[in-house]
């Protein structure tokens, strides 16, 4: 028996059953349905895509996973250095993991123990954003905040060492100056709050977030596990605000092996390296470093390179405007755009009610969840195709 994610499994509908995929195709045994979703908008590069199965089959030829303790291999190493030279300024430090949940808990652990080696034990507390999602195990939902996915957490009460303060200037500045003493981090999804709710906020909050922190000798961690690879318009968000620690999953390996990983700068890393051997991070996730993970997550790097992924990613964001901007409805509270990302929020749930299996009828695959239909994309989708799935959200409004 399966017992699905999300899900009241007393009254689910039924999951539809994938026996093929291909480029943005998934298909049942009698539909051909458009991936509005992208696999929780991890395969950007759609399904099956030739040079990533071939990647995994070349190096399933010489071994599927070895531990990371004592041993290492090629993958890796190629990996972590593309890492090195691809990603912004000194971010240079990779630690590898197999979920973005827990690289979230690696970057958090990282942030904490930084202060505590240097005898620092004041610096405990956490700075965070109201709607923000960071995962599903226990530390992360702490620094989330989203009644709907984690009312759970309120049985053990709220942390007393999580400060969560909505995107406003404002609120930051007044947090910086309440707790700056006591700050440990400040963790955020920047631009692009994705999983509580695809809520989309200024630049200038990063940046004044970057002075305060310099400021205030405060770590600054990106969680860009959904903004990562081009997601918001940017290749990552960090080439515009420069983190201390970047969390990266989901698209990593172009959505075809759970991993993730967290990558220092070189302060943070230097604040782990002496002689001192409680120094160390110990931490060391049995199936990180998956050596057909991180094959697959070099090619999908290369190919986001060598095709040019931000020009599509900037022809999908014109398209979303240019059928979306002139499109109202009462029932409709906002619509928001913001590069490879749309999100249609309405006034209540109800009125979402039924469009899944709307939408399975129109040849798209969708999951809207509370108040928020959106679409996340794989890159390679074609005009035609990404029109199909706006104007099926379109159709749902215009059909009563
Ligand atoms: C999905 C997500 C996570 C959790 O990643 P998992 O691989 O599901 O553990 C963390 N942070 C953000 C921003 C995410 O979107």
């Amino acid at each position: 028996m399966i017992w699905y994610p999300y899900e009241q499994m007393k009254t689910m509908s039924p999951p539809y059953k994938i026996i093929h995929a291909e480029g943005v195709y998934l298909y049942t045994k009698d539909k051909k349905l458009i991936d509005s979703i992208s696999s929780w908008w991890s395969v950007i590069h759609g399904y099956q895509h030739p040079v990533l199965n071939q990647a995994i089959q070349t190096q399933l030829a010489k071994f599927a996973h070895v531990m990371l303790g004592s041993l290492t291999h090629e993958p890796i190493e190629k990996l972590a250095d593309k890492l090195q030279n691809w990603l912004p300024g000194d971010l240079d430090y990779c630690f590898f993991s197999d979920s973005g949940s827990v690289a979230v808990e690696v970057a958090l652990k990282m942030a904490l123990q930084y202060y505590t080696n240097q005898n620092d034990t004041n610096r405990t507390m956490i700075l965070a954003l109201e709607n923000a999602y960071h995962g599903d195990t226990f530390k992360t939902m702490e620094v989330g905040d989203d009644d709907d996915y984690h009312f759970i957490c309120n049985a053990y009460g709220k942390s007393k060492s999580v400060i969560h303060i909505p995107t406003q200037i404002e609120a930051l500045e007044n947090a910086f100056a309440k707790y700056h003493t006591k700050l440990n981090c400040l963790i955020v999804e920047p631009l692009l709050q994705a999983a509580g709710g695809f809520r989309m906020y200024d630049i200038s909050f990063l940046k004044r977030a970057r002075e305060l922190c310099n400021q205030y000798g405060v770590l600054l961690i990106f969680d860009e596990v959904a903004t990562g690879f081009g997601r918001t318009g940017n290749r990552f968000v960090a080439d515009c605000v420069l983190p201390d620690i970047l969390v990266l999953g989901k698209a990593l390996t172009g959505g075809y092996i759970g991993h993730a990983v967290t990558v220092a700068n070189h302060k943070v890393y230097q604040g782990f390296y002496d002689d001192d051997s409680s120094h160390a991070l110990m931490h060391g996730p049995t199936f990180m470093g998956n050596a057909l993970a991180c094959s697959v997550a070099l090619q999908s790097i290369t190919l986001f390179e060598q095709q040019n992924y931000m020009s599509k990613i900037w022809e999908i964001e014109t398209i979303l405007h240019r059928e979306m901007d002139s499109f109202s409805d009462p029932r409709i509270k906002e619509i928001r755009i913001l590069g490879a990302c749309i999100c249609i929020e309405v006034y209540h749930a109800d009125i979402l009610k039924g469009y899944q299996q709307f939408a399975y009828e129109h040849g798209v695959f969708s999951r809207p969840f509370l108040k928020y239909l959106y679409a996340m994309v794989p890159y390679i989708i074609e005009e035609h195709e990404l029109v199909t799935i706006l104007h099926t959200m379109k159709a749902w409004f215009q059909q009563t």
